[in-house]
């Protein structure tokens, strides 16, 4: 394999609910959710049936052809979330679905500058990449794009750059995930909308990491009360099949041909994404995911150890004194916990969304003697 990612000594090979097994059968306790992407839970029972059923009825076709999942899927979603006013474009990755997002605004305002957010991650696609802050993955190539970083929570900052009326759209994620659980307050982002509006800007949401009801609402946004123009979904989308999407609000037109993907809303990612959101309605995952991830938040404040705690729901950010994350990482893992990491000394949770009380007893307990 090509050799680009640091790689946990460990195989899951079968999963349930929060946790998986490795191949002697070690059972793992998974705060981490494959980067957020398990959602509803590893091999749920209603998931399983309606993906395998479709697979046994027609797994693909190409979008030159009629598809009543992609309708169901749109219409589920619009109820779900409250988005009743906007149209759905389905595609493959989170870095696809900002792609889209970006070029749509270019198109739409005829304009070809983006303002995004500094510690901002979008993805590893050209424009996606391009408005990530990280020189390191930003090729030569990347760099040609018109990008202007400013603080997230500046508004001050934002309001001077969009005055001159240049810019395209602004993107912001709705909590910085790679960036290290960074929430944008209700100010900034109420002030981005009423800017993008006098200015004729559209404003982005990229709600890849922290949407599908991670922070207890179906979007981090819309703990502030706003409507952006275009938001941008993918990992808890699928619960793990590779599936994304762009709410784009009813205001925008595109032509015909102006987006496209061979992939985008094949029968089978429609079938995942449906059953995702039927769980997440029956289940009443978002309401668990605001309770729960409360309570984690809490027990987290007190430990020895812990600097700082941030974010919302189930997406939580943990400062500790060790200088190196990745370390407790692996000390966490092999007391068979698995969380994920961003920058030096934060630990990123991001647990299934039916993870219960005692399951964040476990993880607490399990972290305290890391910790100690
Ligand atoms: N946006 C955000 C906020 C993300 O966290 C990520 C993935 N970490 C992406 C976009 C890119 O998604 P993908 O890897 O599916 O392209």
């Amino acid at each position: 394999m090509f050799d680009v990612y640091n790689v946990l000594n460990i195989e899951p090979v079968k999963a349930e609910n929060v946790y998986f097994w490795d191949r002697d059968g070690n059972k793992y306790l998974d705060f981490y959710g494959g980067h957020a992407v398990i959602s509803i839970g590893h091999s749920h029972p209603h998931y399983v049936d309606l993906v395998a059923g479709q697979l046994n009825r027609i797994g693909f076709y190409s979008n030159a052809v009629k598809n009543h999942l992609q309708e169901e899927l749109e219409q589920k979603l619009r109820a779900l979330s409250g988005c009743t006013d906007y149209n759905l474009f389905l595609c493959n990755s989170g870095a696809e679905a900002n792609e889209n997002a970006l070029k749509l605004s270019s198109f739409v305002t005829g304009r070809s500058k983006i303002l995004a957010m500094r510690t901002a991650f979008h993805g590893r696609t050209s424009g996606a990449v391009a408005v990530t802050d990280n020189p390191i993955i930003q090729a030569p190539w990347n760099r040609g794009h018109q990008v202007t970083f400013v603080g997230l929570n500046d508004a001050e900052a934002l309001k001077r750059e969009l005055a001159g009326r240049e810019y395209a759209a602004v993107i912001v994620e709705g909590i910085q995930g790679v960036g290290g659980i960074r929430v944008p307050t209700r100010e900034f982002l109420r002030v981005a909308r009423e800017v993008c509006d006098q200015t004729g800007t559209l404003l982005i949401l990229d709600e890849v990491q922290s949407g599908y009801g991670r922070t207890g609402k179906f979007f981090a946004y819309q703990h502030a009360g706003i409507e952006p123009d275009l938001v941008t979904m993918a990992k808890g989308m699928g619960n793990g099949f590779p599936v994304a999407g762009v709410l784009i609000h009813e205001s925008i037109k595109a032509e015909k041909g102006m987006l496209g993907t061979t992939f985008g809303g094949n029968h089978l990612a429609c079938a995942a994404a449906i059953a995702v959101l039927d769980v997440i309605k029956d289940e009443q995952l978002m309401e668990n995911a605001d309770r729960v991830g409360s309570y984690l938040m809490e027990q987290l404040k007190v430990l020895n150890g812990v600097i700082e705690v941030r974010g919302r729901g189930l997406m939580v950010g943990v400062d500790i004194d060790i200088p190196h994350a990745i370390f407790c990482r692996r000390l966490l893992a092999d007391q068979h916990v698995i969380t994920g990491t961003s920058g030096k000394n934060t630990l990123r949770l991001l647990p299934p969304l039916c993870v219960t009380r005692e399951e964040i007893d476990e993880f607490v307990a399990r972290f305290k003697q890391v910790m100690s």
